[in-house]
C-alpha cells in the first residue's frame, strides 16, 4: 500500500466542474488583478474570522512581511518569535532590517511558551510573532496580556491554522493581525502561492492594502516603500469554490487525528507521544505529530513501507547558518532543539483512509517490535 502525504487529487475531481467554471469566468472577465473573486474572499475568510478586513497578499510569507511593516517594524527593532517554525516567520523580520530574538516551546503543544516572551522582552522589542505551529493556536491569552504590558503589536502566524479556536476566539481575534497562507499543501490551500492578512485595526488595515501595490496611495504617488504582492484573481476565484468545503475538511482532519491516537495508544503505547489537544482549544491539524525515539530511523523504514511522512523540522531557527551572526549556540533552546529531533509527521488529509491509517500504524508498530 502507497500512503502520500497528502493527495489533493480527489479533492480536485470533486470540485472540478465549479473550479473550471470560475477560471473561465475569470479568464473572460479580463480582471486578473483585485477583481471581484480577491474581495469577495478577504470579505469572507475575515468574516469568518470574525475580523473587519481581509488584505490578500501574494503569499503567507508576504502576509507576515507587510503585516509588520504596517505595524512599523524596522531597523534597530526586535521581534520575538518561536525558534520552532518555518523558515518564513523569521525571514520576514530580517528582511525589514529587524532582529528576530527566538525563544523556547512549550515541548507539549510545540507552541511557543509564554513564560519566556516576558524574559526576552527590552526597550528595542516592538513585536511578538506566535506561530500557531501543526493547526493548534499558541497560548493567546498569556501572550495578549504580556503585549499589552509592554505596548507590543502582536502578528499571529496562522498560515497552519485557518479556523482554529482558542477559548473561543479566532485566530487573530486577540492579536493585533494574524496572517494566513493559502499555499497549496495548507488547509485552504489554492493551485499557487496565495496569502492574507487579518485584522480589526483600520489603519493597519489600510496601511497594508498601500503597501502591496508598491505604497501607492493615491495611485502613481508613493509615500511608503511598498511592492507588489497581491493575492491573484484566480487563486481567489479557486479559494471561493473550496472555501465552503473547509469545516467539513476540517472535520474529517480532527476524525483522523483521533483515529490515529486511538490506533496508536492500542499498538505502541506510550514509546509515540500522540499530540495533545489543549482543554479550550480547537485543533485544525494542519500535521499530525508524533514525538517518537529513533525518529530517522522509523522515518526511512515507513518510506520503504511506502508510507511518506515530513519533518517539520529538522533544524530550529536558532541554529540555521543563515542567523549564525546572531550567536545563538546549541544548548540555548533545548526543547525546540530536542523536539527538532523527535518530531514526525504522519500523512494527513481530509480524504485520507482509515485503512490507510491503519497501515501506517501497523508500521510504525512493527518497526519498534524488531528494530528497538
Ligand atoms: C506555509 C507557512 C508560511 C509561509 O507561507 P507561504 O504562503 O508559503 O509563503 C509561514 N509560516 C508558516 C508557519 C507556514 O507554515
Amino acid at each position: 500500500m502507497n500512503v502520500p502525504m497528502l493527495d489533493l487529487s480527489e479533492q480536485y475531481e470533486q470540485l472540478k466542474p465549479e473550479i473550471l467554471r470560475v477560471l473561465d469566468e475569470v479568464m473572460r472577465s479580463s480582471r486578473f488583478i483585485l477583481g471581484d473573486y480577491v474581495k469577495k474572499m478577504e470579505a469572507e475568510i475575515a468574516a469568518y474570522s470574525r475580523a473587519k478586513h481581509g488584505i490578500g497578499c501574494g503569499n503567507g510569507s508576504d502576509a507576515i512581511h507587510i503585516a509588520l511593516q504596517a505595524a512599523g517594524v524596522g531597523p534597530g527593532d526586535e521581534v520575538i518569535t518561536t525558534s520552532f517554525t518555518f523558515f518564513a516567520t523569521a525571514g520576514a523580520i530580517v528582511r525589514l532590517g529587524a532582529k528576530p530574538v527566538f525563544v523556547d516551546i512549550d515541548p507539549v503543544t510545540f507552541n511557543i511558551d509564554p513564560r519566556q516572551i516576558e524574559a526576552a522582552v527590552t526597550e528595542k522589542t516592538k513585536a511578538i510573532i506566535p506561530v500557531h505551529l501543526y493547526g493548534q493556536m499558541a497560548d493567546m491569552e498569556a501572550i495578549a496580556a504580556i503585549a499589552k504590558r509592554h505596548g507590543l503589536v502582536v502578528i499571529e502566524d496562522a498560515a497552519q491554522a485557518i479556523g482554529a479556536k482558542y477559548h473561543g476566539k479566532c485566530v487573530g481575534e486577540l492579536g493585533t493581525a494574524a496572517t494566513y497562507s493559502f499555499f497549496p499543501t495548507k488547509n485552504l490551500g489554492a493551485y499557487g502561492d496565495g496569502g492574507m492578512i487579518i485584522t480589526n485595526d483600520d489603519e493597519l488595515a489600510e496601511k497594508c492594502r498601500v503597501i502591496r501595490v508598491h505604497g501607492s496611495k493615491p495611485k502613481y504617488y508613493h509615500h511608503v516603500l511598498g511592492y507588489n504582492s497581491r493575492l491573484d484573481e484566480m487563486q481567489a476565484a479557486i479559494l471561493s469554490v473550496k472555501f465552503p468545503h473547509l469545516d467539513r475538511w476540517t472535520e474529517q482532519r480532527r476524525q483522523h487525528a483521533a483515529t490515529y491516537t486511538r490506533l496508536l495508544q492500542e499498538a505502541v503505547g506510550d514509546l509515540v507521544v500522540t499530540p495533545k489537544e489543549v482543554e479550550g482549544c480547537y485543533h485544525v491539524f494542519h500535521q499530525y505529530t508524533i514525538r517518537v525515539p529513533k525518529r530517522d530511523e522509523l522515518q526511512a523504514f515507513l518510506k520503504e513501507q511506502g508510507i511518506a511522512t515530513m519533518v517539520y523540522y529538522p533544524l530550529p531557527l536558532h541554529l540555521q547558518p543563515v542567523f549564525a551572526s546572531l550567536g545563538y549556540k546549541e544548548g540555548l533552546l533545548p526543547e525546540a532543539e530536542k523536539a527538532a529531533k523527535e518530531a514526525l509527521s504522519l500523512p494527513m488529509f481530509p480524504e485520507l483512509k482509515e485503512e490507510q491509517q491503519r497501515y501506517v500504524v501497523e508500521k510504525i508498530a512493527e518497526f519498534y517490535r524488531h528494530f528497538v
